[in-house]
């Protein structure tokens, strides 16, 4: 047997990392079923009705300065997504908060985003749940920073309103953050195909609903309005943007507003985990305030990135589950 020399383990050291590193230079550790993977080994199978039918829950979560923001409402919105269509997510909502922790712990996240995604599982052909016996799969993805618009912020989102309606509750509730984002992805399409940074979605009666991944605000005379949840995602940005509002001395609404009152309104922002808080400049082609970031939409923004900053749920402190993992 002949033994190597330094620089041949070397090279075989680097040829190992080599083909382990995925296309952001680092290779993710991944979270399937109770084991994690390297993300070029991370599956589930062809025959899982999440990658068949769309037939699963997912949430995004994202994580500052070493705590995750809001872990428990995104526990919660999971949960009740997966109620709804009736999947029975296999851990409690502490064991899978302890899943995601550990996750972010093994792939060193001090900033960045974490896609935990429940599927129906492994069936047959048929799309009738019952036959993937073997029950859901769990899946949860960290990755390490996150930049969805960049440097578009400092001049503004131009938005089109987008011809797909919002499904409508009575065909499917879009407060349930399921697998099947088509609807939103014909909307997204569209804002491409208009050369937009993003689309505004109606309402089956042409209320305004939300934006293609974020909930949706106007200003007016520093009354912040945003419509209820019954035809839009309840998002957790969202909720925060309603607690903030009033400790800037501001006023929030929920209530039904049409496109007028978009085109009309002092200033308009969009709200979501991945964009966080981002200023409408133009919808349809015509400007909305002074065709800048408003300075009530730059109030909120600094002080989201405040509460982010320093509140969420330490990654750091283990948890007894994740011995378990
Ligand atoms: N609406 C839709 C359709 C979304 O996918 C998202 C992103 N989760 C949001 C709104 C914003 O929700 P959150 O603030 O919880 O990310």
């Amino acid at each position: 047997m002949r033994f190597l020399g330094n620089a041949e383990q070397s090279l075989l050291v680097k040829a190992a990392i080599h083909s382990a590193v995925g296309v952001s230079g680092m290779e993710l550790s991944v979270y399937v079923d109770g084991k994690f993977y390297p993300q070029s080994e991370a599956k589930v199978s062809v025959f899982d009705h999440g990658l068949l039918y769309g037939d699963g829950v997912f949430e995004g979560i994202r994580a500052y300065n070493g705590r995750v923001f809001k872990l428990d409402r995104h526990m919660d919105r999971l949960y009740h997504s997966a109620k709804a269509i009736d999947l029975k997510i296999p851990h409690t909502k502490d064991e899978m908060a302890n899943i995601i922790l550990e996750t972010c712990r093994r792939n060193e996240i001090h900033e960045g985003y974490i896609r935990p995604v429940i599927t129906r599982g492994k069936g047959d052909l048929g799309l009738d749940p019952r036959k993937c016996k073997s029950g859901p799969s769990v899946v949860v993805i960290a990755q390490p920073g996150i930049s969805l618009y960049g440097k578009v912020y400092e001049r503004g989102l131009k938005v089109v309103t987008s011809s797909y309606r919002r499904v409508p509750p009575q065909s499917l509730s879009p407060s349930i953050k399921s697998l099947n984002y088509l609807n939103n992805i014909m909307a997204r399409v569209e804002a491409n195909q208009y050369g937009a940074d993003e689309a505004l979605m109606l309402d089956i009666h042409g209320y305004v609903s939300e934006a293609t991944a974020e909930n949706f605000f106007i200003v007016r005379n520093s009354t912040i309005v945003t419509p209820w949840t019954s035809t839009n995602l309840p998002g957790v940005t969202r909720e925060t943007v309603l607690e903030i509002v009033p400790q800037l001395g501001l006023k929030a609404e929920e209530r039904l507003f049409t496109l007028y009152d978009v085109w009309s309104s002092d200033e308009a922002f969009i709200s979501g985990t991945a964009a966080e808080i981002g200023p409408v400049v133009e919808l349809d082609g015509r400007t909305i305030g002074d065709g800048k970031p408003g300075p009530t939409t730059k109030r909120i923004m600094k002080a989201f990135r405040d509460l982010v900053m320093t509140t969420g749920t330490p990654i750091e402190t283990a948890h007894a589950i994740s011995q378990k993992i």
